[in-house]
């Protein structure tokens, strides 16, 4: 009888989008055109317009755009990255893999994300990159967080990888840093049938830097001439039709996002489980909606019996994963706070009022049930 609320539902979306991708595709394996060619630049170009920049390089993943970034700028051995430990564990990856040093920042209390001040924290001489993580589809004070980076002569770039569309002021995800970084994971706010990804940056000569690394360091133009080590991490031709068929939507489905969220909001500001922050500058796109519980294992654990599905982004901050902890310098006390207490709750586009007050009904007995200690 009682229906479960699902996490995320990405078989709506998909039907809003069937027909045309069938068709894209239908046309594809007419015409054998798997790799490149005019799928692929369209799309580029749509979604650099999107992004409000002049470049987009459509790439394997989110993580290799965050990896192509990084070499393209020549950042390596002896450079360090500065990075928010609140985050997926790709951002850092992405610097190991480059074999730069990750340095991990703290984040704000209220928004989970990097402030001025954390960034500022973060910094030394060696610093020559920041990567700002617009986490769960949420942007921090872009406006401070530039100046913090100007003033150490360090580059800013943008993961943008939970972020498609989101804005500070106005003015659009990826449109601040050197180069904004995309994920098109499945379940990503605008996500293709398989991996996918993208780089957006106003920068000709890193984006025709990119457009090389990502084909083996090719040379324009020729098939022959490499002058690069580069790597194959192309976007194929078959997502970039459902990456364009869906582009069309996401506006559409970023506002019922944001929707949800206020319903949440509403419904969730009294307490204990109230929402991680949007500052009031941005416009966030609700990758994800996210609250803080206490004794999550137990308030989990109830909302999952009572039908209702949640995720948690993420439990273990990058600097306590055993790969990363020969790079903590010191205790990061906001993101392992948030870390133990952090729910993320049902979040997708199509996502009814019902759907919305049933979490908020479960998350309010769940945290009953917790204040007098009963399960
Ligand atoms: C998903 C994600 C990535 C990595 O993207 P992939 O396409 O999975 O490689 C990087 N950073 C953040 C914040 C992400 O959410």
């Amino acid at each position: 009888m009682k229906q479960v609320v699902p996490f995320t539902d990405l078989r709506a979306m998909t039907d809003e989008v069937r027909a045309s991708i069938e068709q894209g595709w239908d046309q594809l394996l007419d015409t054998s055109g798997f790799i490149g060619g005019q799928v692929v630049q369209d799309f580029e170009r749509s979604w650099a317009d999107y992004c409000g920049v002049a470049h987009a390089v459509g790439v394997a993943n989110g993580t290799d755009a965050l990896q192509l970034v990084l070499s393209g700028l020549g950042i390596g051995p002896g450079d360090e990255v500065v990075v928010p430990t609140n985050t997926f564990v790709a951002t850092a990856e992405a610097v190991v893999l480059v074999g730069a040093r990750p340095r991990f920042a703290d984040v704000s209390p209220h928004t989970l994300l990097l402030t001025p001040a954390t960034l500022e924290a973060a910094i030394t001489r060696r610093t020559r990159a920041v990567i700002v993580v617009h986490l769960y589809g949420q942007m921090p004070d872009m406006d401070a967080l530039c100046r913090v980076a100007n003033r150490a002569g360090a580059v800013l770039i943008e993961d943008a990888a939970q972020a498609h569309g989101a804005a500070w002021q106005g003015r659009p995800a990826g449109s601040f840093g050197r180069a904004g970084c995309f994920s098109f994971y499945p379940s990503k706010n605008l996500g293709a049938f398989g991996d996918a990804g993208a780089v957006v940056t106003q920068d000709a000569d890193l984006a025709e830097n990119i457009r090389s690394l990502r084909d083996h360091g090719r040379v324009r133009g020729s098939h022959y001439q490499h002058d690069m080590v580069g790597t194959n991490s192309r976007l194929d031709a078959l997502q970039a039709v459902v990456l364009t068929a869906k582009l069309g939507h996401l506006a559409e489905w970023a506002e019922a996002r944001r929707s949800v969220a206020q319903r949440y909001r509403a419904a969730l500001a009294s307490g204990p489980g109230r929402m991680v922050e949007e500052l009031p500058g941005g416009r966030g796109v609700y990758h994800l909606a996210v609250v803080r519980v206490p004794d999550r294992p137990r308030v989990q654990h109830r909302l999952t019996s009572m039908g209702v599905q949640t995720g948690i982004h993420y439990p273990i901050p990058c600097h306590r994963l055993a790969p990363y902890r020969r790079f903590v310098d010191g205790p990061l006390p906001h993101a392992e706070a948030a870390a133990g207490e952090i729910l993320s709750l049902p979040m997708f586009p199509h996502m009814s009022d019902d759907q919305v007050d049933r979490v908020c009904e479960a998350l309010h007995a769940a945290l009953a049930t917790e204040a007098v200690g009963i399960a």
